[in-house]
C-alpha cells in the first residue's frame, strides 16, 4: 500500500505545551483520537493522535521517529478532544497537562484483564462420577459463567475435578472482561408524584432535552422546593434515549450519600460514582463503562447453545454496556462520553467546582462549554444561584426556571440576628444566652438542632500566654489548627503536623500554650458541657473520611439519635433531616472580611444554604445568626429574606470596579523556593506586560499566603474590559517572560480565591 511515510500529531498527557510530529510507516491505519505507542527520549510513551494532516514542517522528516504501535482501545471521541483543545487555550494550560485530565486513569489503557471463566455444559452425559454430579446439581442460573475456583469451592470438590469436566467437555470456556457491567437505570422505574409548579419546571426540561440540542437552564428553587425531584425528570428524558449518556457533577462527591439513595430509588439502580478517590480498579471500570463505542445495552444472553469453539469465543460477556448516568466531581467532564444528552450541574454557586491547582479551570463554566461541543442542555442548579448565572439567565443567555415553594407544607424558617455587641459573653465560650435557651428549648421538644461553624479542628491558633509567640506552619504563613484528636497541631494548607508542645518553643515556658477561638469541636465541647445528656454529633471533613462514614453519620441523625449536629460547611450540602428545625450560626461574620471580590456573595450563599437546612419537613424552623455586624448587607438581606435587593447591589459595586461578570479578571501566581529570584520574576512581568487602556495590571505583591509549602509566592492581577482577548495577549505575554532559575508560573483565569 502506500509507502510513504506520513507525517502526523501526536498529543502526550504531560505538561508540554503542545504534540509532537512522528511518522506513520507501513501499514499501520490510524485516525486521529487513536492512542498510539511513541518513542520520547529513549522511552516509549503513549498518546493520543491529535492531528493527522498537521501544517507545521518544523523537522524535516529525517528527524521524526514513527509511531511504534496503535493501541486496541475505542479512539478519544471527538467532542471530548475538542473538549480539551478548548480548556487548554481558555486556562491558558498546556495541552498534554489536560489531555492528562482526560486519560489519568491508573491502568486505563490496560483493559480489564480478560479471563476465562467457565459454564456448564447444557448437554451432560447422563453418567457422572458424584464430585462432578455434586457441581452439575450445584443452584446456579443455567448458563452463568463463573471461576473454576468459584465452582470447585460451591461444589465442595478440588479443582481437579472441574479441569477434569473441562476436558470432557462438561464444562464450556467462556471469555469474559474483568469487570463486571453497571445496572443500567430505568427512567420508568418509580417517579414521584411533582406539583404544578415542578410539573411545569419539569416539562420545560423534558422539551429541551428531547430536542437534542445546547441550551443552558437555570433551575432556582429555594431550599427544599424539589429542585433535584425535577431534575431528575430531565435525566430520565434522557435516559430514554438509547445509548444517551448523563452527567451530573456535585460539589462534594464524597458527601453526596442521600443524593445516591434517591437516585436509586427513582432510578432502580445507582448510577457510576466519578471522584478522585476511587480505587484504580474502579476508575479503570468507570473510564471504560462510560466510553464504550458501541451502545449494546440488550441484556446478555448466558443461554446460548454450545458452541464447539472450544477456547474463548471472542464472545466477550460482561462489560460490553455503556454506563449510563455519570455522578461525579469536576474531573467527570473529561471521561469519554460518546454521546452526552445531559449534564446537569447541582448547587452549581458552589466555589468547589473551581479547580485551584494544576489546570485551574472552572467546572461550572466548563461544563456550559462541554455541552455546547456535544449539542446538549446543560441545567444549572442552585438555591443561591452565582451572580454570573443570573446575570446570564437575566440577559436572556439561559432558560430560567424558579421553583417558590417548599415540598408540601413546609415552609421557610423564620430568621433573627443576636447582637454579639450587646451579648456578656464568658471568655472561652461561643454560644450567646439567647442562642443556649434556644437550643435548651428545641432539645426539651426533642427537636434537632445544627451549629454552624466553618471552622475544623479546636481552635484556629493556638499562642503562649506568657511571650505571645505564635504556632505557625514551618512550610507555610499560616497558623496550626489545633486538633484534639491526637493532641496534634495541624497545617491546613500543606499537611503539616506536629504534638501540641507542652512547653512554649520560644520562651520555654511551661503550660503556658493557649488556643484561642473556636473550631467546631471546641463548640462540641460548649454544648456537651451545656447538656450533659445530650448527643452530638461533629460533621468535619476530618471526622468524616469515607462516604461509608457519612452514610452511616446521615442514617444516624435520620434515626434521630443525634440531638446536636455541630457542623462545617459540608453540612450545607443540600440534606434533608425532617426533624431539625434549629440552626445556630456560630460566628455569621466569619469570611466576609479578607481580598476576595466574591466574599460577600460566597458568604451569603452559605448562610442561606445552612439556614435551608431547618424546617424542611412538616415542623416549623427557625435560623439564628450570632453577628458583630448584624447591619451588614450580607446579614440584613438574610433577615429580610430579600437575596434579590442584596444580589442588584452586588451586581451594581461589581459593574462600577470592573469585576466579573462585568469585566474579566486573571490572577498570576510566581512562585519559587528563593525569595529573591521570585520578587525579581513577578517584577519582570509586570513591567513588560501590555500597555493598554483596557488592561490594568494590580501588583506584584506578596501573596496572602506569602510562603505556601516551602515556596514563597508573589500575585499579580490582571483586570481588563470585557472586550479584551484577555488569554491571546496574556499567552504572548507571559511566554515573552522569561523566568528566573527555580520560579514557576501559575495563571489563574477567572481566579475564585486570592490566598
Ligand atoms: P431541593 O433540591 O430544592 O433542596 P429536594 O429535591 O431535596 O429539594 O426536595 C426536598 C424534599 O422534598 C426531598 O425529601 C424530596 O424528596 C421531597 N420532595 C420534593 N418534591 C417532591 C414531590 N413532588 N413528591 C414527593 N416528595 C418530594
Ligand atoms: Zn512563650
Ligand atoms: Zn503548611
Amino acid at each position: 500500500m502506500n509507502s510513504e511515510p506520513r507525517r502526523i500529531q501526536v498529543l502526550l498527557p504531560l505538561p508540554l505545551s503542545g504534540p509532537f510530529d512522528y511518522l506513520i510507516e507501513g501499514d499501520l491505519i490510524l485516525e486521529e483520537g487513536d492512542f498510539v505507542k511513541v518513542p520520547l527520549g529513549g522511552r516509549t510513551l503513549q498518546g493520543v493522535v491529535w492531528n493527522m494532516s498537521p501544517e507545521t514542517n518544523d523537522l524535516p522528516v529525517e528527524k521524526l521517529k514513527a509511531v511504534v504501535d496503535k493501541l486496541d482501545l475505542p479512539p478519544l471521541p471527538p467532542s471530548l478532544m475538542a473538549f480539551i483543545d478548548w480548556v487548554a487555550s481558555y486556562t491558558l494550560s498546556p495541552l498534554g497537562a489536560v489531555l492528562k485530565m482526560a486519560v489519568s486513569v491508573p491502568r486505563a489503557f490496560d483493559q480489564a484483564k480478560k479471563k476465562t471463566f467457565y459454564r456448564l455444559s447444557a448437554s451432560l452425559p447422563e453418567k457422572l462420577t458424584d464430585a462432578r454430579r455434586s457441581v452439575a446439581n450445584l443452584d446456579v442460573p443455567a448458563g452463568l459463567p463463573m471461576a473454576l475456583k468459584t465452582w470447585a469451592e460451591l461444589a465442595s470438590v478440588g479443582e481437579g475435578v472441574l479441569r477434569g469436566m473441562v476436558k470432557a467437555g462438561q464444562m464450556i470456556p467462556v471469555a469474559v472482561m474483568g469487570d463486571a457491567p453497571y445496572p443500567e437505570p430505568d427512567p420508568y422505574f418509580k417517579g414521584p408524584r411533582l406539583s404544578e409548579e415542578q410539573q411545569r419546571a419539569a416539562s420545560h426540561m423534558r422539551e429541551l432535552v428531547a430536542k437534542h440540542s445546547y441550551q443552558a437552564v437555570l433551575l432556582e428553587g429555594i431550599t427544599g422546593s424539589g429542585k433535584t425531584e425535577v431534575y431528575f425528570e430531565a435525566i430520565a428524558e434522557a435516559l430514554k434515549v438509547k445509548g444517551g449518556q448523563i452527567l451530573v457533577l456535585v460539589p462534594e462527591i464524597a458527601l453526596t450519600a442521600q443524593w445516591l439513595e434517591r437516585f436509586q430509588k427513582r432510578f432502580g439502580a445507582e448510577p457510576v460514582i466519578w471522584h478522585s478517590e476511587l480505587t484504580p480498579a474502579q476508575r479503570r471500570r468507570a473510564w471504560w463503562a462510560v466510553g464504550q463505542p458501541d451502545n449494546n445495552n440488550q441484556p446478555d444472553n448466558n443461554n446460548q447453545p454450545d458452541n464447539n469453539n472450544q477456547q474463548g469465543n471472542n464472545n466477550q460477556q460482561g462489560n460490553e454496556k455503556r454506563a449510563r448516568v455519570v455522578v461525579g466531581a469536576r474531573s467527570a467532564l473529561f471521561l469519554p462520553f460518546q454521546d452526552l444528552k445531559l449534564i446537569v450541574v447541582d448547587e452549581e454557586h458552589s466555589a468547589t467546582f473551581k479547580q485551584d491547582d494544576g489546570v485551574m479551570y472552572h467546572g461550572r463554566d466548563m461544563a456550559v462549554v462541554r455541552a455546547m461541543q456535544a449539542d446538549c442542555p446543560v441545567i444549572l442548579a442552585s438555591a443561591t444561584p452565582s451572580l454570573e448565572t443570573i446575570l446570564n439567565a437575566e440577559a436572556g443567555k439561559y432558560d430560567w426556571l424558579y421553583l417558590g415553594q417548599r415540598h408540601g407544607s413546609a415552609v421557610l424558617p423564620n430568621m433573627t440576628a443576636i447582637d454579639m455587641r450587646v451579648q456578656k459573653m464568658k471568655s472561652g465560650t461561643w454560644l450567646s444566652d439567647p442562642l443556649r435557651a434556644e437550643l435548651a428549648q428545641n432539645l426539651a421538644r426533642e427537636e434537632q438542632s445544627l451549629l454552624y461553624l466553618n471552622r475544623r479542628g479546636y481552635a484556629p491558633l493556638t499562642l503562649c500566654r506568657t511571650c505571645g509567640h505564635r504556632m505557625e506552619c514551618p512550610h507555610c504563613s499560616a497558623w496550626l489548627v489545633e486538633h484534639r484528636k491526637g493532641e496534634k497541631l495541624i497545617c491546613h494548607h500543606c499537611g503539616f503536623s506536629c504534638a501540641k508542645p507542652k512547653a512554649c518553643p520560644e520562651c520555654d515556658s511551661k503550660d503556658s500554650m493557649v488556643a484561642c477561638g473556636p473550631g467546631v469541636e471546641r463548640v462540641a465541647e460548649e454544648v456537651q458541657a451545656l447538656f450533659p445528656a445530650a448527643r452530638i454529633a461533629v460533621m468535619a471533613s476530618d471526622e468524616i473520611s469515607s462516604p461509608a462514614q457519612m452514610r452511616q453519620m446521615i442514617t444516624s441523625i435520620e434515626r434521630h439519635e443525634v440531638d446536636f449536629i455541630i457542623g462545617t460547611q459540608i453540612v450545607t450540602k443540600g440534606y434533608h433531616f425532617p426533624m431539625l428545625t434549629l440552626v445556630g450560626v456560630i460566628d455569621a461574620d466569619l469570611g466576609l472580611s479578607g481580598g476576595d471580590p466574591r466574599a460577600a456573595e460566597r458568604t451569603w450563599q452559605q448562610l442561606e444554604q445552612v439556614a435551608g437546612r431547618a424546617g424542611r419537613a412538616e415542623r416549623p424552623g427557625q435560623v439564628i445568626f450570632q453577628s458583630y455586624a448584624p447591619e451588614h448587607p450580607v446579614i440584613a438581606a438574610l433577615i429580610s429574606g430579600d437575596g434579590q435587593a442584596f444580589l442588584e447591589q452586588e451586581a451594581h459595586d461589581r459593574e462600577q470596579h470592573m469585576l466579573p461578570p462585568f469585566g474579566k479578571l486573571a490572577g498570576i501566581i510566581v512562585s519559587g523556593a528563593d525569595f529573591n529570584a521570585v520578587a525579581k520574576t513577578a517584577r519582570r512581568i509586570a513591567a513588560l506586560g501590555p500597555k493598554d487602556n483596557a488592561i490594568t495590571i494590580l501588583g506584584p505583591v506578596p501573596a496572602p499566603m506569602a510562603y505556601l509549602r516551602g515556596k514563597n509566592r508573589f500575585r499579580l492581577l490582571v483586570k481588563a474590559e470585557k472586550k479584551v482577548k484577555l488569554q491571546k495577549i496574556m499567552g504572548q505575554w507571559l511566554s515573552s517572560c522569561p523566568l528566573e532559575r527555580g520560579v514557576s508560573l501559575q495563571v489563574d483565569i477567572d481566579p475564585y480565591s486570592f490566598f
